[in-house]
């Protein structure tokens, strides 16, 4: 669901419980995700009053599903140029208050045992419940009084403060912190909350799309992803100006792996993408340099030194005839370089939020303070999180960016 599709305020339900007392505290934070747990442990260690409500069953829902169940907490090589947004220069001043490094202390201090996958992807070395348990344990050392299935109804500006009707009664705050993520795996208890809270106080929203994403192949095409389903290989994919260089994998449904999953935050559909199976060499020279060398040997038995044997019989199948090297024309070795070096294809969608790991574009931070996260329309009101248009890379980015700005927003609640 688009962020446009969803109605222009948050509505008034009159059914209130029975014991609808009126809580005060000095501040609210709505989604115990990543970004809030982080808001709720920093502000309340700064000696705020802090609720914290979600309307889940459990906190920290994604946090457990992440990286596998391992979590991919962070990266050590976060910088401002692994996040997309409308507005680039945003995330820089939180990311740079609150880096990976402070993250990875606070992990240390918890005795969290961690590693580096690759590409300093840093993963617990057990469950992504240790991740959950530390930010948890320490919202509870500090106060943060965190109440599960809790859903608000409505949200009223005071002259000074805020005003929720709640499942748990009227509360009125101070501060009020959304930190209620994006629409990615509704599953896991995303909604679109924040963004009809950000439109009831006049702000802007960017068009939602999802990111992270497998790609689905309906063309000719699918026949092949079918029969190659569980394969992995090496390649450069690209779109539009972007490249990224790591395995894709083939699905029933199309393509799918880390460099498909980070090109498809920069991909727009009708888009074709390009995918160099052998990033290692120039497709044309190499296949030449066989000729010259090896001018008895099948081209099939050759692609088999790189791809697995099957992969290397299917892509002959789909795409050429394979022959003894020596009878290629130079117009037809130009056209196998050209399928392997730089393979065009044009994906008929994506998977969608069902599987999406993040959400693009959210509530427009040209509203939004840089420094303290509070909205420019409604003082008091802050946004964190991903339900703000900033989305990271694959890789720890999107946590890194969620500890960073409820720990910037915490710093003012
Ligand atoms: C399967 C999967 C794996 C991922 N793996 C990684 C990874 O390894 N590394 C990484 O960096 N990123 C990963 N991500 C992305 C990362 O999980 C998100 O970017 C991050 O959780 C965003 O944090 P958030 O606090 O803004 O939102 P969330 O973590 O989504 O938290 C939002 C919270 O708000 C609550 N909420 C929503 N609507 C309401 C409402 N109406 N009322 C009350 N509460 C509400 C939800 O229940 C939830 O608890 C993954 C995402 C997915 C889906």
């Amino acid at each position: 669901m688009g962020a446009s599709q969803l109605a222009p305020t948050v509505c008034f339900v009159a059914t209130y419980q029975e014991d609808n007392v009126l809580r005060s505290t000095e501040v609210v934070i709505i989604g115990a995700g990543a970004a809030g747990l982080m808001c709720a442990l920093t502000a309340a260690g700064r000696g705020r009053q802090v609720l914290l409500l979600d309307h889940a069953n459990k906190a920290g829902k994604k946090i457990l599903m992440s990286g596998g169940g391992r979590c991919n907490f962070t990266n050590m090589y976060t910088e401002p140029a692994n996040f997309l947004s409308q507005n680039p220069h945003f995330c820089k001043s939180a990311l740079a208050r609150y880096t990976q490094w402070d993250f990875i202390g606070l992990v240390a201090k918890h005795s969290v045992p961690y590693h580096e996958k690759k590409l300093g992807q840093l993963f617990c070395d057990n469950k992504s419940s240790d991740i959950l348990g530390m930010l948890l344990d320490e919202c509870d050392q500090v106060g943060v009084d965190l109440r599960l299935d809790t859903s608000i109804q409505q949200i009223e500006k005071l002259e000074s403060g805020y005003l929720l009707q709640t499942t748990l009664g009227q509360v009125q705050c101070q501060s009020l912190v959304i930190a209620t993520g994006g629409l990615s795996i509704p599953t896991l208890g995303a909604t679109g909350f924040g963004y009809q809270v950000a439109r009831q106080f006049g702000h802007e929203l960017l068009p939602t799309r999802a990111g992270l994403v497998p790609f689905t192949i309906t063309d000719q095409l699918k026949e092949l992803c079918g029969e190659l389903s569980g394969t992995s290989v090496d390649c450069l994919v690209s779109c539009n100006d972007q490249s990224f260089r790591e395995n894709i994998l083939f699905t029933h449904r199309g393509l799918s792996g880390p460099a498909i999953l980070q090109i498809s935050s920069y991909w727009q559909p009708g888009d074709s993408i390009e995918i160099n199976l052998l990033p290692d060499h120039d497709a044309l020279g190499w296949l030449q340099q066989q000729q010259a060398e090896r001018p008895n040997s099948e081209l099939k038995t050759l692609l088999g030194e790189i791809f697995t044997k099957k992969m290397a019989g299917l892509l002959a199948d789909h795409w050429f005839v394979s022959k003894p090297m020596k009878q290629y024309t130079p117009t037809e070795l130009a056209d196998v370089a050209q399928k392997l070096g730089s393979w065009q294809l044009v994906p008929a969608g994506t998977e969608g939020y069902r599987t999406a790991e993040v959400t693009l574009g959210g509530v427009d931070t040209r509203e939004v303070s840089s420094k303290t996260m509070e909205s420019l329309k409604s003082p008091g009101l802050y946004f964190i999180g991903e339900v703000l248009d900033v989305t990271g890379h694959l890789g720890g980015f999107n946590f890194q960016w969620a500890w960073a700005s409820g720990y910037a927003a915490a710093q003012y609640v």
